[in-house]
């Protein structure tokens, strides 16, 4: 399969605004990526300059100990943004840990924000508490909202399309250009947006926390049809919807909440809501109902997956490309960045 990058530039010089995100390479991605923000960046790869970064760097900061596994999955994340069908002619991807200007403006950045600051951000703050680092929060762990604000600005993005855990990343992430931009006396980098769709958070199964790769709840976007299955049999709904005819609850069952996220036709699904709320509409009927859904949105994605993952040369070949291109627009923004503010240079 010939995979080509050749029609996108290698400066943004045009007005076309640019998106910047990025996956953590700790594993394959799931429904909540694709709910989250997938779907969107498939969508908007058409109208904007979108940027997507591997982010191998950042996964390091809670996978230390693992990092060929960190490195392995550069490749499985790769593939899953071409089965959704990210399109390289229209958005280029990159190797976030070979991008060296990055790693320069996240220290540059880090003067710039304090301990204290970054313990209050609330994604931090729950994330810690779920991989049970209590005091022993590996440091560049507690910094990685500062790497995310160096990978945004060094695109110079004004759209970031994230989940709804990612919104006090990018509130970080201004108050770093607005200090930069104060110091510079100059609009040196844009501030940037987040684009949070209306699923900003998709559940994991068992309804309690976000669905995400370490907390190990995830269905991949590779899941088989069992695995689909299974995971839709055991989805979280009303426990005092006892029998067929007790009326249900919505608010809160994982399966609706789902198919809200899902289903394309919304009239179908605020009919069996009220049929659900009313009583006479058994789980295991919705439960069907959704699982056809997910096993059509899913199948054509893990097929061409599949062909895909038989050609990793292709892909690697893809990656390096827009690794390229993506290291001399970031290496022109810290150029710009260490000239504004007036750091040493060579004469
Ligand atoms: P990890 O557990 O390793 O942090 P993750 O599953 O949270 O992995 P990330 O790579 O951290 O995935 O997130 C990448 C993007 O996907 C972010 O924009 C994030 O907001 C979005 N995202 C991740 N999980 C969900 C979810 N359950 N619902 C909506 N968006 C999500
Ligand atoms: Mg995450």
């Amino acid at each position: 399969m010939n995979i080509a990058t050749n029609h996108i530039p290698d400066r943004v010089t045009d007005t076309q605004s640019v998106i910047l995100t990025g996956d953590r390479t700790t594993e394959p991605l799931h429904l909540g990526h694709y709910a989250g923000s997938l779907r969107n960046r498939v969508a908007l790869q058409h109208s904007h300059r979108q940027y997507l970064l591997l982010a191998d760097g950042q996964a390091m900061t809670d996978n230390a100990a693992t990092p060929e596994k960190v490195a392995s999955n550069v490749l499985e994340v790769a593939l899953d943004y071409l089965a959704v069908g990210i399109d390289p002619e229209l958005t280029t991807i990159a190797v976030q840990s070979s991008l060296p200007a990055l790693a320069e403006l996240t220290m540059l950045y880090m003067n710039h924000v304090t301990v204290s600051r970054l313990e209050r951000n609330p994604t931090i703050k729950t994330e810690i508490q779920q991989r049970g680092f209590e005091r022993d929060v590996p440091a560049g762990f507690l910094c990685y909202p500062v790497s995310q604000a160096a990978d945004i600005t060094a695109f110079k993005a004004s759209l970031v399309p994230v989940g709804e855990d990612q919104a006090p990343m990018i509130e970080q992430t201004n108050e770093i250009v607005r200090r930069l931009n104060r110091l510079a006396g100059e609009p040196l980098l844009p501030e940037a947006r987040a684009l949070i769709p209306a699923v900003g958070r998709l559940p994991s199964i068992d309804g309690i926390s976000k669905m995400s790769k370490s907390a190990g709840n995830a269905i991949p976007l590779s899941a088989s049809p069992d695995e689909i299955r299974n995971a839709v049999r055991r989805m979280y709904t009303d426990p005092d919807h006892l029998t067929v005819s007790d009326p249900g609850k919505v608010e809160g069952n994982v399966v609706f909440t789902y198919l809200d996220a899902f289903s394309d036709d919304p009239g179908t699904v605020s009919d069996l809501k009220a049929r659900y709320r009313r009583g006479g509409l058994g789980d295991m009927q919705v439960k069907n109902h959704l699982e056809e859904i997910l096993q059509t949105l899913i199948w054509p994605i893990r097929e061409r997956r599949a062909r895909l993952a038989d050609d990793p040369g292709e892909v690697m070949r893809m990656l390096r490309d827009g690794t390229d291109r993506a290291r001399k627009v970031t290496q022109e923004t810290l150029d710009d960045v260490r000239a504004a503010l007036g750091l040493f240079h060579w004469t």
